[in-house]
């Protein structure tokens, strides 16, 4: 039996925000620049009313200026454009960030693609996309970010190592699987139409799961003592009425197979905003001409 450590992402993430205040506070006093990060909410969906208001009291806890607009149901998309055009053209914004979903009559492909791919602080304009397919420096999406940041200070060099991730959205897996061969892995993508899957899975030295299917990957998929990076959020019910957070793991079955794991909630979740505020760093500098990373 393999004795599983866990990772912990809460910790992780604070500590990244700790010293992304630290560049901030640092940028300020250098070069008089304050980062700015714009977040575009439309319509009243609850799940994004929270990601938008805990995105802007950690930017501004790290000493990032916020600007929120919150826009009503009914936008039209050329409301929206229009907002994008504005904050594309304004030098105090240095991220734009618009939430998804957005309400059915706006195509939100034509809304992302009309971010400056400079301020493109999700990562998912196409710009950003190709620049981080063919090696070229890029905004990365957030999320894949925050589960490189957490293998590579966890495991330390990944160079040979066999990565399985588990989904290929343009989100989460395509971008991870991307940064997983740039850090020389050797990598499988597998999704819904692939064969064998635990038999693929158990190849896996670092195994991530990005799926959004509540503890489908079982503890006998895992190669013991591999690493496994639980990126999935599922809600499923308690018993009593209430609700309770799962990954895409069987958490307790892969507890003494696993070498590391990352536990849902706490794990790869609270590095995704974190990476948002260090993605809008990097463009501010980089807008500003300034090199520098934290
Ligand atoms: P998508 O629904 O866009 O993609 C899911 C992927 O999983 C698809 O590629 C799909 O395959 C594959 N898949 C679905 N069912 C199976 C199956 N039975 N067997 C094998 N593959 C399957 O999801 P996202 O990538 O957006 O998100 C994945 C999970 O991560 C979700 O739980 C989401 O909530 C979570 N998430 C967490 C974040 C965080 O901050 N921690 C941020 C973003 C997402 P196919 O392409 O063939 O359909």
């Amino acid at each position: 039996m393999t004795e599983t450590a866990r990772i912990d992402g809460k910790a992780f993430a604070a500590g990244l925000r700790s010293r992304i205040a630290d560049e901030v506070a640092e940028l300020g006093r250098t070069h008089g620049l304050k980062p700015g990060l714009a977040v575009v909410l439309v319509g009243e969906d609850p799940a994004s009313q929270v990601y938008v208001r805990n995105k802007a009291a950690q930017t501004v806890e790290v000493g990032m200026a916020s600007f929120e607009h919150r826009l009503p149901a009914e936008t039209s998309e050329e409301e929206v454009l229009a907002l994008v055009q504005k904050l594309n053209a304004d030098p105090a914004v240095h991220g734009i960030l618009v939430q998804l979903p957005l309400p059915a009559q706006i195509d939100s492909s034509r809304v992302l693609s009309a971010i400056d791919p400079a301020k493109d602080v999700d990562g998912f304009h196409v710009v950003n996309a190709g620049r981080l397919a063919v090696g070229l420096e890029a905004l990365v999406p957030c999320t894949p970010l925050g589960c490189m940041m957490l293998l590579k200070h966890h495991v330390g060099d990944l160079s040979g190592l066999e990565a399985v991730v588990l989904g290929r959205s343009n989100i989460v897996g395509k971008p991870i699987a991307q940064l997983l061969l740039q850090a020389n892995c050797t990598v499988t993508i597998a999704h819904s139409r692939t064969r064998n899957l635990p038999d693929v899975c158990r190849r896996a030295d670092i195994l991530i799961a990005a799926v959004g299917r509540p503890e489908m990957v079982r503890g006998d998929w895992i190669k013991p003592g591999a690493t496994v990076i639980d990126v999935g959020i599922n809600r499923v019910p308690k018993g009593d009425g209430k609700t309770r957070l799962v990954g895409d793991v069987a958490f307790d079955e892969a507890q003494g197979v696993a070498g590391l794991i990352t536990p849902v909630p706490g794990g790869v979740g609270p590095m995704t905003i974190a990476c948002l505020l260090q993605n809008t760093l990097t463009a501010a500098r980089r807008q500003a001409g300034i090199n520098g990373q934290v």
